[in-house]
């Protein structure tokens, strides 16, 4: 089983309008509303994949009800800690071909409920393979929440595979027990190692998994590249994924789905090559539809054949 953290999920809500006027009155026909957080979105996948996963993280009040009644409605497993307060709401409004989010910050998590999440999530990784922490962490919660949860997963030997940016990735790589995986995108990377990163300077991004101190001790990195693929680093060496170019749809969420594949893949035990065309396999499926977190797995086989794992430089590449 793949558990699935989000620790600050909301109830998501789309309004489609042709042009948004200021200072008036916007009407909307058909307003969606679905469960979301980043966390949510790898959940959906695996179990779209049908693969066990249960999702769990906070949730409180009529909001976070809501939530979980759409989870039941996807059939995603779930086992959330309960909180004194409401859950948030976070907002895209799509118009004039572009999209203004309104994003609530949500709860702050009092030190009781950061206490009973530590006692909740040891119980629920024991049936576990894996273990998948995404998204930014709610206000209250020190940033370095995530390193302690990896501090718990570890003890149960449960593989940690984190994907957040910023100081809690910062903290989650300084502590002692480490992730067994993370996947940052270019400019995550470029942030941690406070350098500007091109997503097609395949050298420079290589010289930064070999050498940059704070990353040697993950035993696997996966940094994605949108329709570039990915690069990824294990035991110093550094693998070139390359994928077929594609006819987007929506490529919000794939960064989630991406995680999704990985997580599936680890607590099946591909093989290295595998894992990687898996990974980069979802994150496509993701931008093939319109719905963020989302997958249709009809074109799973075809793009799997068209992905090429290769070792960089090449083995045969004579340097000089
Ligand atoms: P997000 O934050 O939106 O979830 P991300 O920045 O974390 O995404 P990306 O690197 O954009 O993640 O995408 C993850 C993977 O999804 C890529 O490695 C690739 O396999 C697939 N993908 C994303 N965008 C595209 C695209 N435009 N064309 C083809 N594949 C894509």
């Amino acid at each position: 089983m793949i558990l699935t953290l989000t620790m600050n999920p909301s109830l998501d809500i789309s309004y489609p309008l042709k042009h948004l006027v200021i200072n008036n009155v916007n009407r909307i026909d058909d307003a969606k509303k679905t469960a979301g957080g980043k966390g949510l979105n790898v959940a959906r996948v695996i179990q779209m994949a049908q693969k066990p996963v249960i999702a769990t993280g906070l949730l409180g009040g009529h909001i976070g009800q809501y939530i979980q009644d759409e989870l039941a409605k996807d059939s995603i497993a779930h086992q959330f800690l309960s909180i004194n307060q409401e859950s948030r709401h976070c907002i895209a409004i799509l118009h004039d071909s572009a999209q203004t989010e309104i994003l609530e910050s949500g709860p702050t998590i009092n030190q009781q409920d950061q206490q009973a999440f530590k006692q909740h999530f040891a119980n629920l990784i024991a049936q576990a393979d894996v273990v998948t922490m995404s998204g930014s962490l709610p206000k209250g919660i020190a940033a370095n929440y995530y390193a302690q949860l990896i501090d718990i997963a570890n003890k149960q030997h449960k593989k940690v595979l984190l994907d957040c940016s910023g100081q809690a990735l910062k903290e989650a790589l300084q502590h002692h027990e480490k992730p067994y995986l993370i996947k940052p995108n270019h400019e995550e990377l470029g942030l941690l190692v406070n350098k500007t990163i091109d997503a097609t300077n395949v050298e420079q991004i290589s010289d930064i998994l070999l050498h940059a101190p704070e990353l040697q001790a993950i035993p696997l990195i996966i940094v994605s590249l949108g329709q570039y693929g990915a690069l990824a680093r294990y035991q110093q060496q550094i693998w070139r994924v390359s994928i077929p170019r594609i006819n987007v749809i929506n490529p919000v969420g794939s960064g989630d789905a991406t995680l999704a594949g990985l997580a599936i893949a680890l607590s099946e035990q591909s093989t290295l090559p595998t894992l990687l065309k898996r990974a980069m396999v979802f994150g496509m499926l993701n931008a093939l539809e319109a719905k963020t977190g989302a997958i249709n797995l009809a074109h799973y086989d075809a793009l799997f054949k068209q992905i090429e794992v290769n070792l960089y430089p090449s083995p045969h590449h004579v340097s000089g």
